[in-house]
């Protein structure tokens, strides 16, 4: 079912993609980022109605949302909010589609990282360590704008409801498991039902696009607790993967094993770059790196913000891991960091 109603004020496709509980699709556009949409989930049992990660903000797709909730036949004040983690892609739209009482379900480390102190906090440890892995000023302002998460874990007299693993959320009769998955950004969750083997999987399994590691602001080994993420999931019994982007797949298992696969290749591709280059920095790591099958990016200027950011993240990821397993170790001095094989 599409929405093509003439009198739909922004069209935004919707499609119903499962039965039991009721599951309809939300294609909400992102123009920020090279992906077209972010997928949000209207999980509905009766009356009881859960959004799944409503998308991005603009005053167009809260009207659509709220077009799509008529057609529908919900409550949109009445609905519950479930984020899958705080990027702005999944969570600003929280701000336009709630009010005061609305329930907000979102992962406790999510929301702990979201608060104001620790937001400006974050920033300024983001631009740090941009200048201690040698990232040039004009490139640093770019990339650490891109990063910014909205703020929308301190809207007035929400009810915000915070869930760890193993947790679970229900909707009418139908019970979904939470599964804590940090590592594409710090407490990402899965929801998970076992009865019906769909996983809500957001954006750490993505069936084409390989997700993005959260930027590393404090030492933080992200592509670790990726893997160990990589590990909860793919020996769930599971028919359909309804991802953050892109349609639904099936094939867990193996898409899990292809994605560590990519981080082992990326890995010796890291440390190779060091080898050759004893006393390098993150940046020149990451200009370095053979980001595309013929090898590295010739000219990082033709790049966007948001794919420059996602590679220096990457990269640092990578660099921690690396660290952390012994494999090369950092110095420090005046100049910023430097690596070297261990
Ligand atoms: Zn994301």
């Amino acid at each position: 079912m599409a929405s093509g109603d003439p009198s739909t004020p922004f069209v935004m496709g919707y499609e119903l993609i499962w039965d039991d509980p009721q599951v309809h699709v939300l294609r909400v556009p992102i123009v920020q980022l090279g992906l077209r949409y972010t997928n949000c989930y209207v999980v509905r049992d009766a009356d009881d109605v859960l959004i799944i990660d409503p998308g991005t903000s603009s005053p167009l797709i809260g009207r659509a949302f709220a077009h799509i909730a008529d057609e529908l036949g919900f409550d949109l004040p009445q609905a519950r909010f479930f984020c899958t983690h705080l990027h702005f892609d999944h969570a600003a739209l929280l701000k336009q589609l709630t009010q005061p009482g609305t329930r907000i379900l979102v992962g406790k480390a999510a929301y702990n990282n979201n608060a104001w102190s620790y937001y400006e906090l974050r920033n300024a440890l983001l631009k740090s360590v941009m200048i201690e892995e040698g990232v040039p000023a004009m490139s640093r302002r770019g990339l650490a704008a891109t990063k910014w998460e909205p703020r929308v874990c301190d809207l007035p007299d929400r009810e915000y409801e915070l869930l760890t693993d193993g947790q679970t959320v229900t909707v009418g009769a139908h019970e979904l498991r939470v599964i804590e998955t940090p590592g594409h950004a710090s407490g990402h969750l899965c929801l998970y039902d076992a009865e019906q083997r769909i996983l809500f999987s957001g954006d750490h399994v993505l069936e084409k696009i390989t997700s993005g590691l959260a930027f590393p602001f404090e030492g933080d080994d992200c592509l670790h607790d990726y893997l160990i993420s990589l590990g909860k999931v793919e020996g769930l019994k599971c028919s359909q993967v309804l991802p953050g982007h892109g349609t639904m797949f099936h094939g867990l298992a193996e898409r899990c094993n292809s994605l560590r696969q990519h981080h082992a290749h990326r890995l010796s591709q890291v440390y190779e770059v060091v080898a050759r280059n004893p006393g390098c920095n993150g940046y020149l790591v990451m200009r370095e790196i053979p980001w595309k099958q013929s090898g590295p990016y010739e000219n990082l200027d033709e790049l966007t913000f948001s794919q420059k950011s996602n590679m220096a993240a990457q990269t640092f990821a990578y660099l921690e891991f690396l660290m952390n397993s012994g494999e090369i170790v950092r110095e420090e001095d005046f100049a910023g960091r430097h690596y070297r094989i261990a």
